[in-house]
């Protein structure tokens, strides 16, 4: 076990791009759309900025370019205390996306453009490889190339860090890095591409949860949206219901608001089950905002719903 508190993650930031409709335009179709909204995106940068406002020490490791969306970047972490090692790129563009949001439920279909951040390669973690092997928890997903995130969930696994592993967006990588893994955390459409069959229910939730395990994951948490996620762990597994805070106006990036307080509450010594349920407290008051990271709550919010 590593001695540090802190927690390192890498990923991409994406400037999110939010546009409110009643549906999504057929090829060809111009809709107008009810509201517009531009703030700070990206599956790592929002679960480093969920994190750090849950009160997790954090350090963020990217690429964003030269240009509006990465001082956007920049001053995101400036407010929300992280810590950014994050080269700046010339004559290429800092990542986007195209997020479209369901005016009636919230439910959104997201387009990423990685920009900057789809050069991350090995050098980026290994110019890291001292704050990740002094870190508690190394989190990543899989918007950034697979290699980076491969050769740093490594580094961090033998020097002893908790590793926490976000396969997402969905697709298909080495069964190698789910035994680098001592967190596997993926929703329902993510989980069911890695295992090949739909996860719809508890049950089938279960059995993918036994299916990470035999690929050498140490503990499967899968999150199931308004129902809350499954923390399925050797001779345990348990489902921790979802929190209700209010009003749900736009769940994206709930994933990564559960992923950051979760990160949070494992960093401060909370025991996995528990982290979890703070991960859900998270999440239920982030789906309550619009936006990703400005959506994420502070440590005091998240406290008084779980009390
Ligand atoms: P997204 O891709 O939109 O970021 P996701 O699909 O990765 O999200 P979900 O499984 O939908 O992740 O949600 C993550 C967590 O957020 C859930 O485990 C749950 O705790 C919480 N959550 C999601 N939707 C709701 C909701 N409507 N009400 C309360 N909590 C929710």
């Amino acid at each position: 076990m590593s001695g540090g508190s802190g927690i390192v993650i890498l990923g991409i930031f994406a400037a999110d791009t939010a546009y409110t409709a009643k549906r999504m335009p057929h090829i060809a179709e111009t809709l107008l759309g009810s509201d517009f909204k531009l703030g700070p995106g990206g599956k790592g940068s929002n679960q480093a900025i969920a994190a750090a406002k849950a009160g997790g020490k954090v350090t963020f490791i990217s690429r964003i370019g030269n240009d509006p969306f990465g001082e956007m970047a920049l001053s995101a972490y400036a407010s929300a205390g992280v810590k950014a090692n994050v080269m700046r790129m010339d004559g290429v563009s800092t990542g986007a996306a195209f997020i479209f949001v369901n005016e009636d439920n919230g439910d959104n279909a997201i387009i990423v453009a990685p920009g900057a951040a789809g050069l991350i390669g090995i050098e980026d973690v290994d110019a890291n490889r001292a704050e990740i092997e002094n870190a508690a928890i190394f989190m990543t997903q899989l918007e950034q190339p697979l290699d980076a995130a491969t050769h740093a969930l490594g580094i961090a696994r033998r020097a002893g860090v908790t590793t926490v592993f976000n396969p997402a967006p969905a697709q298909t990588v080495p069964d190698e890095i789910y035994a680098l893994c001592d967190y596997v955390v993926p929703n329902e459409v993510e989980v069911a591409h890695i295992v090949g069959h739909p996860v719809e229910t508890d049950e089938q939730a279960r059995a993918a949860g036994d299916i990470l395990l035999q690929k050498g994951t140490g503990c499967a948490i899968i999150t199931l949206g308004a129902r809350g996620a499954l923390y399925h762990a050797p001779g345990r597994s348990e489902l921790i219901p979802a929190f209700s805070a209010g009003k749900v106006v736009d769940t994206t990036g709930a994933g990564d608001a559960f992923l950051g307080g979760f990160a949070a509450a494992l960093s401060q010594g909370q025991e996995p089950a528990a982290a979890v349920r703070f991960g859900c407290a998270t999440a239920a008051i982030a789906v309550t905002r619009p936006g990703t990271a400005p959506a994420m709550p502070l440590r005091s919010e998240i406290d008084d719903l779980l009390r």
